[in-house]
Formats: C-alpha cells, sequence, structure tokens
C-alpha cells in the first residue's frame, strides 16, 4: 500500500487553502502528499464573500471589493461605511485555479481524482479509502461530509440562496456599492434577504438567501429574483451570465476537529459559522494555525479555544432564536446594525471581539428572548 505523510481528503476550499499554507514553509513543502477529490474543479461553482483588512493571501484573485455596504429592511435603512475593513468577493474557479497553478513545480504533491468511502485510523497510519484503492498516510485531512444527515440538530437550518449575474443595457449600478442585506423581501418562509454585489456600472450578483428547514422550488427563488430586479432595482431589461446555487449547513452540532490522525478542516471542522453560513475567513485561519503547528513540527491537533465555545454558544443562541422564530432575523440583525457602528457587528459576526464588546451588541437585541435561551444553552452546549 503506497504512504503519504498526508492525504488532503477533498480539494475545495479548506482543502487547497491548506495545500496553499503547506508550500508556504520550507518544513512542509516537501512531504510527499496525496490530494484526493472527485471533482477536476474546473467549474466556477460558487463566489466567496467575505470581509477583513485587506490582508488576504488571496488579494491577486479578488475580483471586486466595496468599502461602503448597505443595511435595508421595511423600515430601517443604513450605509455602513466598513473601512479599514474591506468587503472582498472572489469567484471560485479562480481560487481553484489559482493554487493548483502554483503545484506544478511540485513532484511530491500527487492529485487524483477518485470518490473517498472511507477513512479511518489503523495500527500502520491512517487508511483512505476510495472507489480505486486504498491510500496509507500519517495524517488525513479531511473536508468531506460523509453523511449530512449526522450535523443536524434539533434548531439546524439551511442557508440556501440562488443567486444571477446580471449585466444591463445601461448603467444602473454603482460598484463602489454593495447591498449585505436587504431584507424588504417577504419573511413569510422565514429569515430571507438579497445581496445586491454591482461589479461595474452594468453588472452585478444578485443573491435570494434563505435561512429555513428547507429550500425551495427553483421557481420560487427565480420569481423573487425577477420582482426585485424589475421593482426594487427598477431594472427591465437585463441578461442573465451566470445562475449560482447553493445550500450551507446553519447548525449548532458539536464539529470535532479530529479523530486520531484525522483532521478536519473547512465545514466539517466546524468553521462555518452557524447563525450566517460565513466561513471563508475561518477556513482560512484554522488551516494556517494547522499548518503553522506542522511547520513547528508539532501534532497538527487543534483544540477548540475558549473564543471558539464561546461564539458557539452565541451562535446556538440566535440559531435557537431564528429556528423557533421567537423573533424575525431581520429585526434581530436592523437592531444589532441600529445600535453598533458597522466595524463592531462584522468584527462580532467574524468572531473577533472581546467580552465587552460582544456585552455591546448582546445588548442590542431584547434580553427577554435572549436570556431564557442563552441560560438554557449555557448547560446544554459545550
Ligand atoms: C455556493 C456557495 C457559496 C458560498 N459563498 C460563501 C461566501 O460568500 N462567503 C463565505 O464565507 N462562505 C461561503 N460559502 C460557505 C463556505 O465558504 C463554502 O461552502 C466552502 O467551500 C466550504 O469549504 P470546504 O472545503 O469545507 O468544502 P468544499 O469547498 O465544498 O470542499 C469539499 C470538497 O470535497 C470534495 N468531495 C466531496 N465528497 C467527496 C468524496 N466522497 N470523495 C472525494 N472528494 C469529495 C468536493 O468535490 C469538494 O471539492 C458558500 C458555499 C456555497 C455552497
Amino acid at each position: 500500500m503506497k504512504r503519504y505523510d498526508y492525504i488532503i481528503c477533498g480539494a475545495g476550499c479548506a482543502g487547497l487553502t491548506f495545500l496553499y499554507e503547506i508550500i508556504s514553509y520550507d518544513k512542509t513543502k516537501n512531504k510527499k502528499i496525496l490530494v484526493i477529490d472527485t471533482s477536476i474543479k474546473n467549474q466556477n461553482d460558487r463566489t466567496w464573500c467575505f470581509w477583513d483588512n485587506n490582508e488576504s493571501n488571496f488579494r491577486d484573485i479578488i475580483n471586486h471589493q466595496w468599502s461602503q455596504l448597505n443595511f435595508k429592511t421595511n423600515n430601517f435603512q443604513k450605509k455602513l461605511l466598513i473601512t479599514p475593513y474591506i468587503y472582498s468577493m472572489i469567484n471560485g474557479l479562480d481560487f481553484y485555479q489559482y493554487i493548483l497553478s502554483m503545484l506544478s513545480n511540485h513532484h511530491n504533491i500527487e492529485i487524483k481524482q477518485e470518490n473517498v468511502l472511507n477513512i479511518e485510523n489503523t495500527e500502520n497510519g491512517v487508511e483512505v479509502k476510495t472507489s480505486n484503492k486504498t491510500y496509507l498516510t500519517e495524517y488525513a485531512f479531511n473536508s468531506i461530509i460523509f453523511d449530512k444527515k449526522t450535523i443536524e440538530t434539533k434548531n439546524s437550518l439551511l442557508q440556501h440562496f440562488k443567486g444571477i449575474e446580471i449585466e444591463t443595457q445601461n448603467d444602473v449600478f454603482n460598484p463602489e456599492e454593495a447591498t449585505f442585506m436587504d431584507f424588504s423581501t417577504s419573511q413569510a418562509k422565514g429569515t430571507s434577504f438579497i445581496y445586491v454585489l454591482p461589479t461595474a456600472k452594468k453588472k452585478a450578483l444578485i443573491e435570494y438567501t434563505l435561512f429555513t428547514k428547507n429550500i425551495l422550488e427553483q421557481k420560487d427563488y427565480d420569481d423573487v429574483l425577477e420582482d426585485y430586479i424589475k421593482n426594487k432595482l427598477g431594472i427591465k431589461e437585463y441578461i442573465t451570465n451566470h445562475t449560482e446555487f447553493g445550500i450551507i449547513p446553519m447548525t449548532d452540532y458539536k464539529f470535532k476537529r479530529f479523530n486520531g490522525n484525522i483532521i478536519n478542516l473547512g465545514t466539517v471542522a466546524g468553521c462555518v459559522k452557524p447563525s450566517s453560513g460565513f466561513a471563508f475567513n475561518f477556513i482560512q485561519r484554522h488551516t494556517k494555525q494547522i499548518v503553522a503547528l506542522l511547520a513547528q513540527g508539532k501534532k497538527p491537533h487543534l483544540k477548540k479555544s475558549f473564543n471558539d465555545r464561546k461564539f458557539h454558544l452565541y451562535d446556538a443562541v440566535l440559531l435557537e432564536v431564528l429556528a423557533e422564530n421567537k423573533m424575525q432575523g431581520s429585526e434581530v440583525f436592523a437592531s444589532i446594525f441600529k445600535k453598533n457602528s458597522p466595524q463592531l457587528v462584522l468584527k462580532f459576526l467574524d468572531n473577533q471581539t472581546n467580552i465587552w464588546e460582544d456585552l455591546k451588541i448582546m445588548t442590542s437585541v431584547p434580553s427577554k428572548i435572549f436570556l431564557p435561551i442563552a441560560l438554557k444553552k449555557i448547560f446544554t452546549v459545550k
């Protein structure tokens, strides 16, 4: 059985970020590595948006950036000047190609298009079984969810969305400004909002997003998008360049960071923020820390920090508020944005706030709704 130092199971956002980090350290870049994915990553299957201080490793492939965002509900509207943060967009395909193209000189890294069936700790190492073969490694870095059902909890929701990139005949968009959340859509099915992400005066990605238990028929997303574009944005004629559909699990399931020498990455390591579905920054930070351990010659078993547990608790509380319809998502986010600076809200949503800053955000939402749930969760969520 062929033996590797590391096998990377799943070459999506987390797997490829892991590879990017691995080749950036002298101590790890020559390791014998196998990367396995069912896909050859040649499709633009998603668009990532995230905010940071413009310090991303992937600045070269950023498609567009905004330092001004809009937040809207039917009765509240705020322009969010987010500097020193910047909101950035990366096309999935650019990300995959950027990292894969860096590997051409690394003959120690093999890539195989195979279906991983099982990953198991054994006495000889970790065995990765695919539909073709079984491989052996010291560590497997896994970002594959083998059974989506296992991560469902009582309060799990799905973040599901359809986005269309449209092009218009006239200049209708301001590419300097993006709509972060527009809750003026019907909230009858649950929390739902629209993103408007203009990349040029005639071009924007418009995304209809919901946080609900079940996904919709494709026609339901299309109807809302068409209505929004025609009646809210006042655009009568446009062509659709590209369509994107996604489902992201929003769950307070306690993801394990590792099992023996199987180290989880990405969604399967709990890097998707349960109350927002944002994951890109969390994946970057988690992966960086693991590779830094390897580069120092240490074991890559990164335990959950106090901060991880603290935010997991907050997320579990908000998820229950949304899942049990205790308060509408639009009202929760409006209360928070009304009473706080956009920088503080974004810092909080990125799990970077300290306990005093957390308190400022928490006192923006009604304590009679949130406090009883928080008290209950303190004893049930670890
Ligand atoms: C359409 C979409 C848009 C998103 N937009 C944003 C955003 O704007 N901002 C943000 O922060 N987050 C966003 N997310 C959430 C999150 O960032 C992404 O889901 C991210 O890709 C998760 O990374 P991952 O590595 O865990 O999973 P993935 O990127 O999905 O990678 C998993 C990989 O495993 C492979 N695989 C699966 N099963 C097997 C198998 N059995 N054998 C071999 N290979 C397998 C897949 O082909 C895939 O390449 C989005 C998610 C989706 C779906």
